[in-house]
């Protein structure tokens, strides 16, 4: 490559993705607990709308997802003409970089926040701004007095990913409020549905002109691997989107699967109580052998050791009995392991596992 040809400023800014790892060598059957999945998978329903989009491979999807939005519509109450549908909730996270940032304008979140906004706005030229957090929760009034002129998006995730805290709707109504005229205040709810009784603050969207808010049906859906998400907000902001969006962005496949993924609540009811109630377990017999945590109110605990060497010795002595946690350095939290909520058998592994590296019988 010549050195005349460069990328547009930033791209190279942005720090290469690392997901969740999957193998540990010469271990067979690993737990994979690395990346807040659902440990159910999706419901059956989806599974059999997905085996049965094999007979349309040849058509190509609709662009409107007109249907796909109907349900998501039906099922939370909300106006089907303000979803718009994308490639996991990354792809609407994109979309609103580029529609909204550009050079010189900021984006705002906070200091453990989601690693997509910083790639998001590294990748459209803007300044990532990074706000610091209080006892690992996000923290209105430092998020206030970071946002000047330039601040075009605010991102929070409520509940937050890596730190599974999370505020109250009152503090998002507050920052909302508090925000510069030209800010969009974004609400990541990738684990709302873990929340009982939460609508992700899709009511405060009803009222304001200034909050969107992003979906996945990658966790408590259990559909990590289709990649679908949808983002809901004011009219004016999923018309401009939509100019962005490419029109055959999601596949059949993706859409109708999606659909009856979101139609069968019966069985994110039943996740959200499995995983609430061994969440609850995991967290205590954790806390119980000093391993504490924050906490959680999604699908996974940040489990906080007394050093960054022992979570990594921890994390060494996991893997060697086949269980996958998350460190999170890249989070900045090197002294902290995030573990994800599985099934009944890997919660009681992991705090076995723990115990003897604990050196707790
Ligand atoms: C997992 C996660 C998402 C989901 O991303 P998809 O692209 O929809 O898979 C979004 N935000 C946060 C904070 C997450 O942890």
């Amino acid at each position: 490559m010549t050195d005349a040809i460069k990328p547009q400023p930033g791209i190279l800014d942005i720090a290469l993705y690392q997901g969740g790892k999957a193998h540990v060598a010469g271990v067979q059957n690993a737990v994979k607990l690395s990346s807040n999945e659902n440990p159910f998978g999706p419901s059956d329903k989806a599974k059999e709308a997905f085996g049965r989009t094999v007979h349309s491979l040849h058509r190509y999807p609709n662009t409107d997802h007109a249907s796909l939005r109907a349900a998501i519509a039906d099922v939370h109450g909300l106006d089907p003409e303000r979803v718009i549908c994308g490639v996991g909730s990354d792809e609407i996270i994109t979309f609103l970089c580029q529609a909204y940032a550009g050079p010189k304008d900021e984006v705002v979140f906070t200091e453990h926040g989601f690693l997509m906004y910083r790639i998001s706005a590294l990748a459209v030229g803007a300044t990532p701004v990074e706000v610091p957090e209080r006892e690992r929760t996000t923290d209105v009034d430092a998020i206030l007095a970071a946002c000047t002129r330039k601040t075009k998006i605010v991102f929070i995730a409520n509940p937050n990913n890596p730190t599974g805290t999370m505020i109250s709707l009152a503090e998002v109504e507050r920052l909302a409020a508090g925000l510069p005229k030209q800010a969009l205040l974004v609400l990541d709810g990738a684990y709302a549905e873990y929340v009982d009784g939460y609508d992700g603050g899709l009511r405060l969207i009803e009222s304001r002109s200034n909050v969107f808010m992003t979906r996945t049906f990658s966790k408590i859906y259990g559909l990590g691997g289709l990649r679908v998400g949808w983002g809901y907000g004011p009219r004016a902001i999923v018309d401009v989107l939509n100019r962005i969006r490419g029109p055959f962005n999601l596949s059949s496949t993706q859409l109708e699967t999606a659909e009856a993924a979101v139609r069968d609540q019966d069985f994110v009811e039943k996740c959200r109580a499995e995983n609430a109630r061994l969440r609850h377990w995991l967290s205590e017999t954790l806390s119980d052998l000093g391993v504490p945590s924050d906490t959680s109110m999604a699908n996974f605990v940040l489990a906080r050791f007394a050093s960054d060497e022992e979570a990594g010795a921890c994390d060494a002595f996991l893997q060697e009995q086949g269980l996958i946690v998350r460190r999170v350095s890249g989070y900045k939290l090197p002294h902290c392991l995030r573990i994800t909520i599985g099934d009944e058998a890997a919660c009681r592994r992991v705090a076995h596992a723990v115990a003897q590296f604990k050196g707790v019988k």
